[in-house]
């Protein structure tokens, strides 16, 4: 073996101490260590003929980089939709690296890693008070989900007419319809040669983001006789807007069409009583989005799709591993490699497998109520401000806001983030420039709230 990794392997105990060392002193400070960073500089490394060894990587690492690291995983970050790391999915994961399982079949592949991905799924459907007809699997995120499902709405959609889409190729009569899609909706779409052009709009209702039925129900009679994919928003990004599922379960039985729904972050309204009610009829979906980077608190990168049972056929045709003799025949036994876009794969499930064992149903109830909580106290704050203003509605977790000195709102961001105590990012709503809160880490209490506040008023002093 080569010298070094030889050393490597024998100090395997010492290596992993100081890591265990480094990661608590990280995890300790993560409330003081600044959102962002406005000097980026560093520098850069070429590759060398002889290595340092983990220790001294880590060594060049912290001494270079580790600076750099913002507290992304903190309760101050409220861009995009950024979740933090539980406990349990830290341990989870770790161990995920450790085991390197390469998970794929439930049987004859001699590990057991599948079995637990199926049973990590089956106990996310249970906290999502989900019904027992979708079975799932976990890919890097909602993007990969989004794609996944649409995969399948594709086949699902040449079958319609006749046509095996992923042997013989695209078909040009597909409609894809849609309201208010994420952006990785579009751009699966456009990885899966739907082309995302080819989206027809449909309206959304008067001041929300979510589907106008009687407009949604004049597009279907349009295109009566071709196979519809209807894309669906559980959770819009920026009021955090849900579709009618209810309302466009009726119209499923009435228009037969393929009805996927984006649940990335939104699914997890579930979690909560006074809030289930959004996702009303998302069990009619045929299949379904779910991030579990994001409101989970599972680290970077963890989604889940589901679609129905029902549908497995078309999900293997759509992923079928083909003319590989040597990894099985994959009508014998279920395995993922037939069921999602990846071959090798490593064991994503278990993160997420720790966090439902180790917090169950009442913790993750927390965990929504609580950032639903802290979402309104900075709602609360600024409805009584008398220099910023909400823009449209909070549905949820998110808040969208203003300077009521509108073109003053970009250089408040700019400076607020700079000050690297909480960050924000900025968004369109109605055709205006807003900055947008979004609550999903773990960590986040009211007196995260209340430091953001100040830091608020002081770069509004200043500006
Ligand atoms: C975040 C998000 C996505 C994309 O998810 P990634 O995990 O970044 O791939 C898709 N849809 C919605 C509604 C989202 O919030």
């Amino acid at each position: 073996m080569n010298e070094i990794l030889k050393n490597d392997l024998d100090n395997i105990s010492s290596i992993l101490e100081e890591i265990k060392k480094d990661s608590i002193a990280f995890l300790n400070s993560i409330d003081e260590i600044p959102t962002s960073h406005t000097d980026q500089k560093t520098d850069s490394f070429h590759l060398m003929a002889t290595g340092l060894g983990a220790s001294g990587a880590l060594d060049l690492f912290n001494s270079h980089f580790r600076k750099l690291i913002v507290s992304s995983a903190g309760p101050r970050y409220w861009g995009y939709v950024i979740g933090g790391t539980t406990p349990a999915a830290l341990a989870g994961d770790w161990l995920t690296s450790v085991f390197d399982q390469n998970t794929q079949s439930t049987q004859g592949s001699g590990d057991i890693s599948a079995v637990v991905e199926l049973q990590s799924i089956k106990m996310m459907a249970e906290l999502f008070g989900l019904p027992d007809h979708f079975n799932g699997g976990f890919v890097s995120g909602a993007t990969l989900s989004n794609f996944t499902c649409l995969g399948v709405a594709r086949q699902w959609a040449g079958v319609q007419s006749g046509k095996d889409i992923a042997r013989n190729g695209m078909s040009d009569e597909i409609v894809i319809l849609a309201a208010t899609p994420h952006s990785s909706v579009i751009k699966s779409l456009s990885m899966l040669g739907f082309g995302s052009n080819n989206i027809v709009k449909i309206k959304a209702d008067q001041g929300r983001e979510r589907i106008d039925l009687f407009d949604l129900e004049q597009k279907l009679i349009e295109f009566s006789g071709k196979p519809v994919i209807l894309t669906c928003s559980a959770g819009t990004v920026n009021t955090v807007d849900f579709d009618d599922f209810q309302a466009i379960s009726v119209l499923k039985k009435k228009y037969s069409f393929w009805m996927h729904v984006d649940a990335a972050f939104g699914a997890f309204a579930a979690c909560s009583d006074n809030h289930q009610h959004l996702l009303s009829g998302w069990e009619n979906a045929d299949s379904i989005t779910i991030d579990c980077h994001k409101w989970m608190n599972v680290p970077y990168d963890s989604a889940i799709f589901l679609s129905r049972k029902e549908h497995q056929k078309l999900q293997v045709q759509t992923f079928q591993n083909s003319n590989a003799p040597y990894l099985g025949n994959p009508a014998e036994n279920f395995s993922y490699l037939n069921f999602l876009p990846e071959n090798s794969r490593r064991f994503r499930a278990l993160p997420a497998w720790f966090s439902l064992v180790a917090y169950g149903k009442e913790g993750f109830k927390w965990i929504v109520e609580n950032s639903i909580h802290c979402a309104m106290l900075l709602k609360n704050y600024l409805e009584a401000s008398a220099d910023f203003e909400v823009c449209g509605a909070v549905h949820l977790n998110v808040v969208c806001f203003a300077l009521k000195e509108n073109s003053k709102t970009s250089d408040f961001l700019d400076i607020l983030n700079g000050h690297g105590k909480v960050f924000m990012t900025p968004t369109i709503l109605d055709g205006q420039l807003c900055i947008r809160a979004a609550f999903v880490n773990f960590r986040t209490t009211k007196q995260d709230v209340d430091i953001a506040i100040q830091e608020m008023e002081e770069v509004l002093e200043g500006l």
